[in-house]
């Protein structure tokens, strides 16, 4: 079974899919982190995030790149958001997400576009969504566990900064897929979004059992 969870930044849709990816006993891929190596890697080469070209020549990374700290921090999320637009780097990323998505036994994967690009033919797809203000809030937090002195308003300004490119970009944009059930995290706690996670997958695997 393909699961496919796409959301906002801090929406919750990265411990929503590993919940799943446990419940269901499945392989997980955050792709976010695919991204932010990319990132990651133009800042570590000098190189300018803005141009393609140079944002390609960044997208190949060695594997131990994905267990860096250093991507989870905001800065290399903004630069994730950026190279991301760059139709070439999502043309680099594909196949990988795609073999990881159609493994023998399906997986989890979570990003931006699981559900309408990397795995349209996903069993069950969920789009995750949260105010700005409560993502920002939950950033912050997270953030600040980790030693970062940003302020709340910062926080919140650099989400709807990466949420207007994620959204706004010619190249496989934020969009919820017609087919996905959506899940509001604001006012849920982990456990409930993720018992309503899982009843959304069983009825959407309900409902394609129906179809066969
Ligand atoms: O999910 P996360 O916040 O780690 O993603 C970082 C950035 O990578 C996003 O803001 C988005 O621009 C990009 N991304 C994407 N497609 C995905 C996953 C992430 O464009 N499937």
């Amino acid at each position: 079974m393909i699961i496919a969870v796409d959301g906002p930044a801090a929406s919750g849709k990265g411990t929503i899919a590993r919940a799943l990816a446990r419940h269901y006993h499945l392989p997980h891929l955050d792709t976010g982190l695919l991204y932010r190596a990319v990132g990651e890697n133009v800042r570590r080469m000098e190189l300018d995030p803005t141009r393609e070209a140079d944002a390609v020549a960044a997208s190949n990374f060695e594997d131990d790149l994905l267990d860096d700290p250093a991507l989870r921090s905001d800065e290399a999320g903004q630069l994730a958001s950026i190279v991301s637009a760059h139709p070439l780097v999502r043309a680099a990323l594909l196949q990988r997400q795609r073999k990881f998505a159609h493994q023998d036994g399906g997986a989890v994967l979570d990003g931006r576009d699981i559900g309408t690009v990397i795995a349209p033919d996903a069993d069950a797809k969920l789009f995750v969504k949260a105010t700005p203000q409560i993502r920002a809030r939950r950033r912050h937090a997270e953030l600040k566990e980790k030693g970062s002195t940003l302020s709340l308003d910062k926080v919140l300004a650099d989400i709807r900064a990466r949420d207007q490119r994620d959204m706004g970009r010619d190249a496989a944009p934020l969009v919820m897929a017609a087919d996905a059930g959506i899940l509001d995290t604001s006012f849920l706690s982990i456990e409930a979004a993720v018992k309503r996670a899982i009843e959304l997958v069983e009825r959407q695997r309900q409902l394609k059992a129906a179809k066969v």
